[in-house]
């Protein structure tokens, strides 16, 4: 869009300048687009920052931590799959399999609600996940009710 200048006329037609006219209201607009865009950067900045602060507590076996974390990120980005990829982590971590697998599959349902934001391939990593989480709680499951029997 050509940039009106101030002696312009005023392109809503008013027959006033732009000076006089709707120049200060389309600054105002232009200035909030721009700090909207700024914070919404850094929100995915913090957004990220937070994401990864889970990703290390969890690999310090910080669990606790990690899970209030991961907590506070589904809180604070209600709109993004982060904080269930992240709880995933964490019960994964403590061998909860199905409470892991539950998380991955609303990350799926994020992915599938906005295709636009996701690469494809990250469903299938997610539903190789699940699969194998499924296993892995079966197995133990099974291990479970054997030491039952024998105890
Ligand atoms: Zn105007």
């Amino acid at each position: 869009m050509p940039k009106t200048g101030r002696n312009d006329p005023c392109p809503c037609a008013s027959g006033k300048k732009y000076k006089h006219c709707c120049l200060d209201k389309d600054r105002a607009a232009d200035l909030s687009a721009a700090v909207r865009q700024r914070v919404a950067l850094q929100e995915s900045q913090a957004l990220d920052v937070a994401s990864n602060a889970v990703v290390d507590l969890v690999h310090d076996g910080r669990l606790d931590e990690a899970e209030q974390a991961a907590r506070e990120l589904l809180a604070r980005y209600p709109e993004v799959h982060d904080g269930y990829d992240r709880l995933g982590m964490v019960h994964e971590a403590r061998g909860q399999f199905r409470e892991a697998a539950e998380c991955y599959r609303k990350v799926i349902e994020f992915t599938r609600a906005n295709p636009e934001n996701y690469d494809p391939g990250l469903v299938d990593i997610f539903l190789e996940l699940i699969v194998k989480l499924e296993a892995s709680a079966a197995q133990a499951e099974c291990a479970l009710n054997d030491a039952d029997r024998s105890g």
